[in-house]
């Protein structure tokens, strides 16, 4: 799980860094507008989708058949945030979810050095720029609640 591991990963579901890509886009409707064109944010969005699921398989690769995912303090007011069902299977919708739990602008880091047993991802939006920390742990040994 070393290349899972290594890296801190960025997925985000509004801003496809297009200013760090910049000097590599070549679609010229892109360059007019100074950010991603309809077209190209299809094809990113489906990037990150596609992230999510190859985190999935390599979780699923390396023995997580569930993950449990404690209460967390979210939003402006630091509030204590759960799941209704803190015991999830692991599968890129599920994944997903977690990593935009809101319906609004997210950028998500996700730090998988914890691995084998768990990982953090900080969930940072406009209620809460510094971020939510969500902490997954692998669910196999954990009862259904
Ligand atoms: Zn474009």
């Amino acid at each position: 799980m070393i290349h899972l591991k290594d890296i801190p990963i960025n997925l985000s579901n509004h801003d496809f860094n297009f200013h760090e890509y910049k000097d590599e886009i070549e679609c010229s409707a892109c360059l007019e507008i100074e950010d991603y064109c309809e077209n190209c944010s299809v094809f990113e969005w489906e990037n990150i989708l596609e992230t999510i699921e190859w985190i999935s398989r390599s979780l699923q690769e390396n023995g997580w058949e569930t993950m449990f995912i404690p209460a967390w303090l979210g939003g402006w007011d630091n509030s204590v945030r759960g799941l209704k069902d803190p015991l999830q299977e692991v599968n890129a919708e599920n994944l997903r979810n977690l990593i935009f739990p809101y319906n609004t602008d997210i950028t998500s880091k996700l730090t998988m050095s914890g691995l084998p047993d768990q990982f953090e991802i900080l969930v940072s939006h406009h209620d809460r720029p510094m971020g939510e920390k969500i902490i997954v742990n692998k669910g196999n040994e954990m009862q259904e609640m």
